[in-house]
């Protein structure tokens, strides 16, 4: 690509300006926009921002979400050169999270007003670490995907806080196991770029699950299934300013194709001591609130954007949302289990004090992915969704079905089961709710309805099975 000149910096900011549609090339001139022309950027960014929020009856609202993280297992089979979440299995004092850990955790979280359960995981420990492995075969568990299934079943049933799963790269099948269990699911693409994942020395050298190909896959496969799902770029960590206009337009891609993606992330590399990145530069404040600003214009008025705010001080916060950033997720730090629901929003108010905004709680998944006969959340998920709504006006909280924080007065006993070896007490199986109209019949004492063949019809004098 050539190098951006002022000539193709304003031509790019005019179309921007006028609503037209950008290409790459326009998105990567403009995500090399500073000083004046950062704050006309700005301002065409957070113009879209406020049309998209105008146009669904939220004006000036910012959404914060109150959850608690689960680190379900800080191990991984990759090696992200920059990562500090994962770990080797003599550091920790067992592979896994217990189910009954993963519960208190997400019980006290829901003690305090939180609403959704964040599980974090490395991708596949189990290929790499044979102490994973040995931990879910001690337990019955075929991999780190069933035991995180079963796991958020748990954390359903027995807490009430909706599960949003992050358990990496997934295959079709595990999508479509995963989904009835969790409202939403995510996953980040980081970078479209293959250079920074097959380069010796690259951020995502001999990380096989970081392949650009396979994300955007999974993202395809999220999008065919019709999971709800979260997805974004990482910026500063060696890509050009071409490579990350492409992600943010392979995203874009997905999202048309799809209409799956409800929240895309642009999150700001950070030089962590004790990485092997931790000498590299990392993005300064005016290209990361540039690049969301970008995102902004690239994905539209529709798509909620969000910068993590524990990777930015206050100050810096604020200026971000003057980014076309509608959405602030005030969450604790991986592990930090105390402080939530009350200190959560507390929190956020101190981040945004002294905006003329209004800030609002969002549940994982976003009203219109829980109405939505495609992509949706699942039933069964969803109707854990709709009962996290706040009480409607005029109706007294106890005649609300089921409230956060405190268990289901009418328990989803149809929420599906894993069927783990041993067990006795699931219902289906795998994934699929019970058929109606089978119940229907044995309520009458009919058994089981039997497949109709050709000809029943007359058989039976042309009554259906079952009525009279
Ligand atoms: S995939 Fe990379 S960033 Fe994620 S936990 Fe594993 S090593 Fe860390």
């Amino acid at each position: 690509m050539r190098e951006p000149t002022d000539t193709s910096l304003r031509r790019a900011l005019r179309r921007a300006g006028d609503g037209r549609a950008l290409d790459v090339t326009e998105a990567a001139v403009l995500l090399d926009a500073r000083a004046a022309a950062l704050d006309e950027l700005l301002a065409v960014a957070g113009a879209v921002r406020d049309a998209g929020l105008a146009d669904t009856g939220r004006p000036g609202v910012v959404t914060y979400s109150k959850k608690v993280f689960v680190p379900l297992t800080r191990l991984c089979r990759d090696r992200c050169h920059y990562c500090t979440f994962a770990t080797v299995p003599h550091r920790l004092p067992a592979a896994y999270l217990e189910r009954d850990e993963v519960v208190a955790i997400a019980a006290a979280g829901a003690a305090q007003g939180c609403k959704e359960a964040l599980f974090t995981l490395g991708d596949r420990p189990e290929e790499r670490w044979p102490q994973a492995r040995a931990w879910l075969e001690e337990r019955g568990y075929s991999s780190t995907v069933d035991y995180l299934r079963a796991c958020a079943i748990a954390v359903l049933e027995e807490t009430g806080l909706l599960p949003h799963l992050n358990p990496g790269v997934l295959s079709w099948a595990e999508l479509q196991r995963l989904k009835p269990v969790a409202p939403s699911m995510g996953m980040m693409l980081e970078t479209s770029a293959t250079r920074l994942w097959s380069d010796p020395g690259g951020p995502h050298y001999g990380s096989p699950d970081k392949e650009p190909a396979v994300r955007l896959r999974v993202l395809e496969d999220a999008g065919r299934v019709g999971v709800p799902f979260t997805t974004g770029i990482l910026i500063g960590i060696g890509e050009t300013l071409a490579e990350r206009a492409e992600s943010l337009f392979a995203i874009r891609r997905v999202a048309r194709e799809y209409g799956h993606i409800q929240e895309v992330i642009v999150q700001n590399f950070r030089a962590k001591p004790g990485t092997a990145m931790h000498g590299a530069a990392e993005p300064g404040d005016d290209e990361f609130r540039c690049t969301v600003a970008v995102a902004r214009v690239v994905l539209g008025p529709r798509m909620h954007i969000q910068a993590p705010p524990n990777l930015s001080d206050p100050a810096q916060r604020l200026r971000l949302l003057e980014a076309a950033v509608p959405g602030a997720d005030a969450v604790p730090r991986a592990g930090e289990v105390a402080g939530h629901g009350g200190a959560h929003h507390a929190r956020a108010q101190d981040g945004y004090r002294g905006h003329a905004r209004t800030l609002v709680h969002a549940l994982p998944v976003w009203p219109r992915r829980r109405r939505a006969p495609r992509p949706h959340a699942h039933r069964s998920a969803a109707r854990h969704a709709r009962a996290g709504r706040p009480p409607r006006r005029g109706r007294r909280r106890s005649q609300q079905s089921v409230y956060w924080g405190r268990h289901s007065r009418r328990p989803h006993s149809n929420a599906d089961t894993w069927r783990r070896p041993g067990c006795v007490h699931s219902q289906h199986g795998d994934a699929r709710a019970p058929r109606r109209s089978g119940a229907r019949h044995r309520r009458r004492g009919a058994g089981p309805r039997r497949r109709r063949k050709r000809g029943d019809h007359h058989r039976d004098g042309g009554r259906r099975p079952g009525r009279d």
